[in-house]
């Protein structure tokens, strides 16, 4: 059974976008399910998904549909996947990382810092049944290479699969962490690298995809058995198409890489939600390659599309509201 939320998500207006059109926008909210979008030609055109998260949301309500299903799962053994898709400046990283993922305002956290409490929350509850160990890799995919980004020497990581535990990188760094303090620190380690990573190379980085792997094992104290559940977020890159006008040697190759791995996941989770289980083109890209066992079978997939509302971005908007990657969409 494959299982596939889809979930939308405005951000609010920002300074340019009033500057230019004011307080419009192109969407009318319809219910938390569905809304009105007016295209370029003035035309309404009716959207629904499992979920809408119009401007004013808040970080929880996110979390709290999302995520909380997932961490649930990979508790249970279950993997589950939450990606986060749209055009640069379309909410992604805010959704996912929120602001001061280590001491910012509570409220503005993303789904990160919000599933690590929620992973040792869940865990507490079971101290009595198990042990167990939570571990955490952090790696970013740039033009089909994977860097770790807790070792910027690390920068061609393998992906590789063997029975006991499935598909994993290669020698990347897995941190384990025993509470939300120290898994936050790790977290801002690694963003802090990607960073340093990207003035290095001076890549931007909307142009890579960014890749957070919790695994959760744990260990029975009656019986010895053990279980692990993975839980991967993804930050994906831009999906915004390149100014091909502008665009040139690296950009346009980047451009390429991207629009690649992205249409090789939108053909993975087609695959798996049309049912077509005996051939998922896993193998299309590293990060349909690296999902490949959190994403189908019996795991549990997320997917948050961040839009703008504003009628400045109406094409790159209805792009992501119609990319192939959703058409698993009610
Ligand atoms: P992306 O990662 O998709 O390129 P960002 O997450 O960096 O986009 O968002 C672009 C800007 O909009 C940032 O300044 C961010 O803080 C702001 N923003 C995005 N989503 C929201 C939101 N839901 N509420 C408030 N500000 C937001
Ligand atoms: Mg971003």
């Amino acid at each position: 059974m494959v299982n596939v939320t889809v979930c939308v998500r405005f951000r609010p207006l920002n300074l340019s976008e009033k500057r230019l059109h004011g307080d419009s926008i192109c969407i009318q909210a319809l219910n938390t399910q569905s809304f009105t979008f007016k295209d370029e030609k003035e035309e309404d055109i009716t959207f629904c998904f499992d979920r809408v998260f119009y401007q004013d949301s808040e970080q929880v309500e996110v979390y709290d549909f999302l995520a909380m299903p997932i961490i649930e799962g990979a508790v249970n053994a279950i993997n589950g996947t939450i990606i986060a898709y749209g055009q640069t400046g379309a909410g992604k990283t805010y959704s996912m990382e929120g602001l001061g993922v280590l001491d910012g305002d509570r409220k503005k956290k993303g789904l990160l810092p919000r599933v690590v409490d929620g992973i040792f929350e869940f865990l507490q509850s079971l101290v009595e049944m198990t042990k167990w160990t939570v571990k955490l890799s952090m790696v970013e995919i740039y033009m089909d290479k994977i860097r770790d980004l807790f070792d910027l020497s690390k920068d061609n990581i393998q992906i590789k699969e063997n029975k006991c535990q499935g598909i994993f990188l290669l020698g990347a760094t897995e941190i384990p962490i025993t509470n939300s303090t120290e898994a936050l620190r790790c977290l801002c380690h690694g963003i802090a690298n990607r960073a340093v990573g990207e003035t290095q190379m001076n890549l931007a980085s909307s142009r890579s995809h960014c890749v957070y792997i919790f695994s959760v094992q744990q260990e029975s104290r009656t019986d010895g058995r053990s279980k692990t559940g993975k839980i991967v977020l993804v930050d994906l890159a831009g999906s915004e198409k390149a100014d091909r006008t502008g665009a040139g040697g690296i950009v346009l190759e980047e451009a390429k890489s991207i629009n690649k791995s992205l249409s090789a996941l939108g053909n993975v989770i087609n695959a798996l939600t049309a049912g077509k289980l005996n051939h998922i083109p896993y193998r299309d890209s590293k990060l349909t390659r690296i999902l490949q066992d959190a994403l189908g079978g019996n795991s549990r997939t997320a997917l948050l599309c961040c839009c703008s509302p504003s009628p400045s971005n109406v094409s790159e908007s209805l792009s992501t509201l119609r990319a192939k990657l959703l058409k698993s969409s009610p």
